[in-house]
C-alpha cells in the first residue's frame, strides 16, 4: 500500500490529493490552519462569497474520498512540534508540499519593523479572519500607502475604503517603482475603487511623469484604453468628505520614519526613471529622492517561500531539481543541493513551488501536473510503513490536537447556527481556541442527542 502525505491544504494541496486519491493511494493531508482552504478560504476577498462557497463545496468533496484523510492545526517545520524529518520516519511513500509562499518578501528598509508598518498577506489574513492573525495589532490611520500595483493591492484599497467595519483611511496612496502601463491589476478589480480615485491629482501625477513615459515610448494619451477607462471621462473635483485613492508612480521606498511613539509617521522613497530593455520596462533609483506623509504602510509585493519550513532554500524558493533532461518532472521534484541529489519522493506544487503565482486555477493546474508525476513515481515506489492511525497516534504524543474531516463538519455546523443566532449570512470564528471549543460542544452535543 503506497501512502502519501500533502502537506497544507490550499487549493493546491487539495487538488493533488484529490488526483492522488482518485489514483488509489492513502492521502493523509496535514494543515497549519483548522481548516482548509488556505487562501482561498483567508485570501480571497471577504465578500466574494460565491467563489468562495464554490472551493469550500470542491474541497468537501476531496474531503469525501473515503482514502483522503485530513489532520488540520498541524504545522509542520523546523520551529513547530513537527518536522519534516519526523514526516520522513514515519515512512510515508511520497511526501507533497503545498505549503504556498507563507515568508515575507523584505526590501531590508531602515525602519520596516516600526509599528503600522504590514505585509499584505498578514492584513489580508488577518481580515478573513485566520488566527493568529485576528489576535494581531493590524490598526490603520488616516493616511495609508500601499506598495505595489497588483490585484492584492486593489484588495487592500477596496478594504480600507469600502468594507472595513471601522474605516479610518481618508488617502490611500499606491506607492508604485514603475509607471501606470505596468499596473498588473485586473480592470475589473479596479472597478470597485475607481470611483475613489482622485481625478484631479491622477491627472497632476500624469503630467508629472509624462516626459519619462515619452521617454520609453509610452502614449498617456493611450492609458484609458489599456488600464484607467476612467480617464476617458472628463476630471471632476473630489467629493469633499470622501477618502482619496492616489497614485504615487516611478518611486521605491527607501527609509521609513516613525514618530515618537514608534509607529511610521514617513515614507521617504526614490526617485526612479524608466528604461528600456529587450521590450520589457524596467526602472532604476536616482539621487533624488521625497517624502510621503504616511502612517500606514503596507507591502503588497509578493510573497516568498517561508525558509522555516525546512526544506533546502535559495533565496525566496526551495530549491527544484535543475536536471534539463526532463525539465518539466524536474520542476515538481525538491532538490538538496548540498548533497547535489533529488530528494526521493519530495515534490513541491501550487505556490510553494512558485510564490505568489496566479489565481486558484493556476495552483489548481500545478498541483494536478505535479500529482501526476507523483502518480508515476509511485509506481515504483516503496510502500509505506505509515496509516491514518500511526499518524493520529505520532500527533497525539506529540501533544497536538489535530483536526479530523468529522471535527470540520461539526465546525461548520457551529457556525452555520452562530450565523443564525445573529442573523448574518456567514460566520467564522476568529480564534484557534474558539473553533476547538465549538468542535468539542458540537460533538458532545452529538453523543447525548
Ligand atoms: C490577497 C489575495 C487575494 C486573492 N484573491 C483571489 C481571487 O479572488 N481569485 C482567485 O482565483 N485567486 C485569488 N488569489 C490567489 C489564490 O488564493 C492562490 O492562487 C491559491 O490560494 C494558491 O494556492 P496554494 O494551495 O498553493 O497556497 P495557499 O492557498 O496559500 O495554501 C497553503 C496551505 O498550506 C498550509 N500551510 C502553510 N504552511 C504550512 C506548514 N508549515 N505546515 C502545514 N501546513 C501549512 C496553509 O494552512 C494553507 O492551508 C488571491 C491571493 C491573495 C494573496
Amino acid at each position: 500500500m503506497k501512502t502519501v502525505f500533502v502537506v497544507g491544504a490550499g487549493p493546491a494541496g487539495m487538488f493533488a490529493a484529490q488526483k492522488i486519491g482518485q489514483g488509489g493511494h492513502e492521502v493523509i493531508i496535514l494543515n497549519r490552519d483548522i481548516k482548509p482552504g488556505g487562501l482561498a478560504e483567508y485570501g480571497i476577498y471577504p465578500t466574494k462569497d460565491k467563489m468562495k462557497i464554490g472551493l469550500r463545496k470542491q474541497f468537501a468533496k476531496v474531503l469525501s474520498l473515503p482514502n483522503v484523510h485530513y489532520f488540520g492545526h498541524v504545522p509542520v517545520s523546523s520551529q513547530s512540534r513537527v518536522s519534516i524529518s519526523d514526516l520522513k520516519e514515519l515512512g510515508p511513500s511520497a511526501i507533497v508540499f503545498a505549503v504556498g509562499a507563507q515568508g515575507t518578501k523584505k526590501l531590508g528598509l531602515p525602519g520596516e519593523q516600526v509599528s503600522g508598518v504590514y505585509a499584505a498577506k498578514d492584513f489580508v489574513y488577518s481580515y478573513n479572519l485566520l488566527p493568529p492573525f485576528t489576535s494581531r495589532d493590524f490598526s490603520t490611520g488616516k493616511r495609508v500607502a500601499i506598495v505595489g500595483m497588483g490585484n492584492v493591492m486593489v484588495d487592500i484599497a477596496r478594504w480600507l475604503l469600502i468594507d472595513a467595519p471601522v474605516k479610518t483611511a481618508e488617502e490611500v496612496v499606491v506607492v508604485a517603482r514603475r509607471g501606470p502601463f505596468e499596473a498588473k491589476f485586473d480592470k475589473k478589480e479596479f472597478d470597485y475603487i475607481e470611483e475613489f480615485l482622485d481625478r484631479k491629482a491622477f491627472d497632476e501625477e500624469l503630467r508629472r511623469i509624462q516626459p519619462q513615459l515619452s521617454a520609453v515610448g509610452q502614449d498617456v494619451s493611450k492609458l484609458a484604453e489599456e488600464t484607467f477607462p476612467v480617464l476617458a471621462t472628463p476630471a471632476a473635483d473630489h467629493p469633499a468628505g470622501k477618502p482619496r485613492l492616489r497614485f504615487r508612480f516611478l518611486c521605491s521606498p527607501q527609509a521609513i520614519h516613525a514618530d515618537a511613539g514608534g509607529r511610521i509617521d514617513r515614507l521617504n522613497v526614490a526617485e526612479n526613471v524608466l528604461f528600456e530593455r529587450d521590450g520589457s520596462i524596467g526602472c532604476k533609483a536616482t539621487e533624488q529622492s521625497a517624502d510621503l506623509d504616511v502612517d500606514t504602510m503596507i507591502f503588497a509585493i509578493g510573497d516568498v517561500a517561508d525558509p522555516a519550513l525546512g526544506l533546502p532554500y535559495n533565496r525566496d524558493s526551495y530549491v527544484i531539481n535543475p536536471d534539463q533532461s526532463d525539465p518539466k518532472r524536474a520542476a515538481y521534484e525538491l532538490f538538496d543541493p548540498q548533497g547535489g541529489k533529488v530528494l526521493d519522493g519530495m515534490y513541491a506544487v501550487g505556490w510553494a513551488r512558485k510564490a505568489s503565482d496566479g489565481l486558484v486555477g493556476i495552483a489548481r493546474h500545478d498541483a494536478e501536473v505535479g500529482a501526476v508525476h507523483v502518480l508515476k513515481y509511485l509506481e515504483t515506489a516503496r510502500d509505506s510503513n505509515t496509516n491514518v492511525a500511526q499518524v493520529q497516534n505520532f500527533l497525539e504524543r506529540k501533544g497536538l490536537q489535530a483536526v479530523s474531516k468529522a471535527d470540520l463538519e461539526c465546525l461548520a455546523r457551529a457556525e452555520e447556527k452562530q450565523a443564525q443566532k445573529n442573523g448574518v449570512p456567514w460566520f467564522k470564528f476568529a480564534e484557534d481556541n474558539a473553533m476547538l471549543a465549538a468542535i468539542e460542544a458540537e460533538k458532545a452535543k452529538a453523543v447525548t442527542a
